[in-house]
């Protein structure tokens, strides 16, 4: 049997978006797999709308999410003398045929055929009885159509398998008739089904971020994210959600791919990225996280801090951080005087008439302390709850709010030692007047 041989074929016309990714990652894991070898082919014939910057972009992120090709880019836009010559090819046997258009000479193929099908590796046997019109090889402006040229490549190239999303699946057949035509063997296909967003419409920007390097702007591990891509309509059979490459390689098979399409769960992304986040080490997390800190304005602030305190806050906010981004802007309330408040949190918690006698008291216990530390002001917030006989979280949640503007947070106490307490008393004061 050949080598597997896949390849992934962006078009530079835009940025390379989750689904493209998904793909991309497909290929690459059926490779990896079978031993194959995994090509990256440039669809760049459209040299209006290609751009240098999305070429870039696509690279970047490709190599950002660990997917790394084994041969190419090739570009098509390096080939336009084959493609002629096929199509020269076509024409001096009369399969083809010139036809005058107002901008010149385009070339079209009559196909012979009123049927053709094929079995997808995925949906099955697929059968088209329409869409067999002369099929456009060549435009006018003496560029190939990508039916054409993706042929050529992909037979020249020896590409066995030909995994791509199932929006090209009409595709497919015209694509069957010109290996045909030009006698060449035809591959095995396999189109994967769409991924949709939550509600259930097909994933688009309506739904949030699409390109992936919006996510690494995010501050997604790449790691994570080739974890949650593969897990986009295919699965490894058990219940396993937490896969490493290797594993993902050692397991991916084509008959594992769901026929049904694939729902893009946000929340899920996020808590596989809070799983490999805690598994990150703390000095690739800090290296990391920093170039966060600085997008938010805080880095000054943040390497401002005692050692021990940054430590502290490290240690408080790694495990429970979501995302890179999310773990800098939760240093708002720690070093902003107007951090965000949850304006239902406040309502819940900071609205009634008794918080002033409470906050009063707790003030002036809190000026008393000789070191403010986190064993300290628990002891004085609980001593406090017994005097006014209340429970300690009828004063806990009211002063979470009002420290950090939000329902949940990190351990109050050790907060409140990291902020020291002369900021916690300028917010209990700025609350009270
Ligand atoms: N350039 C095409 C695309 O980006 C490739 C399709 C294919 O894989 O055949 O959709």
């Amino acid at each position: 049997m050949n080598e597997v041989s896949v390849r992934f074929a962006p078009s530079p016309t835009g940025f390379l978006h989750v689904g493209g990714a998904r793909t991309a990652l497909f290929n690459y894991l059926f490779a990896r797999h079978n031993k194959g070898k995994f090509v990256l082919r440039i669809e760049d014939t459209d040299q209006e709308r290609s751009e240098k910057e999305f070429l870039d972009e696509i690279l970047t992120s490709l190599k950002w999410i660990g997917i790394d090709w084994d041969e190419g880019p090739i570009y098509q836009s390096e080939r336009f003398g084959i493609y002629q010559e096929q199509a020269q090819k076509l024409l001096s046997t009369g399969l083809a045929y010139e036809e005058k258009t107002e901008r010149g000479v385009a070339i079209r193929y009559k196909p012979k055929t009123e049927s053709i099908k094929f079995n997808d590796l995925i949906r099955g046997e697929i059968e088209f009885k329409e869409g067999f019109e002369d099929i456009v090889i060549m435009k006018s402006d003496g560029t190939p159509t990508y039916n054409f040229a993706c042929v050529i490549d992909d037979a020249q190239g020896g590409i066995t398998h030909i995994i791509r999303g199932e929006d090209h699946i009409s595709n497919t057949p015209k694509q069957i008739v010109l290996y045909k035509a030009l006698k060449f063997n035809v591959p095995c296909f396999a189109h994967l089904p769409l991924i949709l967003g939550e509600d259930r419409s097909r994933l688009s920007k309506r739904h949030g971020a699409v390109a992936l390097s919006a996510y690494k702007d995010e501050g997604y591990l790449p790691q994570a994210l080739f974890n949650f891509l593969a897990l986009l309509g295919w699965s490894p059979g058990d219940n396993r959600e937490i896969l490493t490459k290797k594993e993902l390689m050692n397991l991916f098979t084509l008959d594992r791919i769901n026929k049904s399409n694939a729902v893009f769960d946000v929340e899920k992304l996020k808590w596989m990225n809070k799983r490999y986040l805690k598994n990150t080490s703390d000095a690739d997390f800090k290296k990391e996280v920093s170039v966060f800190i600085e997008r938010e304005g805080y880095l000054n602030d943040y390497q401002a801090l005692e050692d021990d305190k940054r430590d502290d806050l490290f240690r408080l906010l790694k495990p429970r951080a979501h995302t890179f981004k999310e773990y800098a802007q939760n240093l708002n309330y720690i070093f902003s005087s107007d951090y965000p408040k949850d304006a239902e949190a406040v309502k819940k918690h900071l609205s009634e008439e008794k918080n002033n006698e409470m906050f009063s008291a707790l003030k002036e216990r809190f000026k008393k302390i000789e070191d403010f530390s986190k064993e300290k002001i628990e002891q004085e917030i609980r001593a406090l709850a017994v005097e006014i006989n209340a429970e300690a979280k009828e004063l806990i949640h009211p002063l979470r709010v009002l420290l950090t503007g939000r329902e949940v947070s990190p351990p109050l106490f050790e907060l409140m030692e990291i902020l020291g307490r002369d900021e916690v008393l300028v917010r209990i004061e700025s609350f009270l007047t």
